[in-house]
């Protein structure tokens, strides 16, 4: 079976439905845009607690993407916290950034949302579009689903404020850091 190009592991999959099932009204017709948009012209910058920052270049113009995220409430970090350690113990020998995917399943379990709602974003871009959101911010979000994808521990970072200190360092650029599950929720 070819693996998804969007959504190859359960984490990117949750991002992926938080896109897709926007349609109330029937299928949302920017999504084929927005992952032609997403596989050819988007970089994300920034993505890191809370936030996610792109560049969407279309015909030759670029578009600076900002989405906002709520982070998870204390407990639900706290509880977080514990089923990544459980589950990175029980799972010697994964790469760096990597999570089994028992564990996305851990969090259904416990009813902790690993992507938000399409409510819950507040995303702004630099566009003239009248339609919001426009296609830009349903490419920067295929493009997240891509390194969600390839690197899963993000889909945590996104919704932690552990990583408050590396996403504030510098306003305009945010390291996708090596992620230590260990450093991360050690004490
Ligand atoms: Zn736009």
């Amino acid at each position: 079976m070819m693996q998804a190009e969007f959504g190859a592991t359960p984490w990117g999959r949750v991002w992926v439905r938080t896109i897709e099932s926007t349609s109330a009204g029937g299928p949302n017709m920017l999504l084929p845009k927005a992952r032609t948009l997403a596989r050819n012209s988007t970089s994300i910058v920034a993505a890191g607690t809370g936030r996610v920052e792109a560049d969407v270049t279309m015909s030759g113009e670029v578009c600076r993407v900002k989405i906002d995220l709520p982070i998870w409430p204390d407990g639900t970090q706290a509880e977080v916290g514990r089923l990544v350690a459980k589950a990175v113990a029980e799972h010697r020998g994964l790469v760096a950034g990597d999570l089994p995917d028992t564990l996305e399943a851990d969090f259904r379990h416990h009813a902790i949302s690993v992507a938000p709602h399409i409510q819950e974003l507040h995303s702004g871009c630099t566009c003239r579009s009248r339609k919001r959101p426009c296609v830009h911010v349903f490419a920067t979000i295929y493009a997240l689903v891509q390194l969600v994808d390839e690197r899963p521990a993000l889909a945590v970072e996104l919704r932690s404020a552990a990583a408050t200190a590396i996403a504030t360092t510098d306003p305009d650029w945010v390291a996708l850091s090596e992620f230590d599950p260990a450093a991360f929720y050690g004490d």
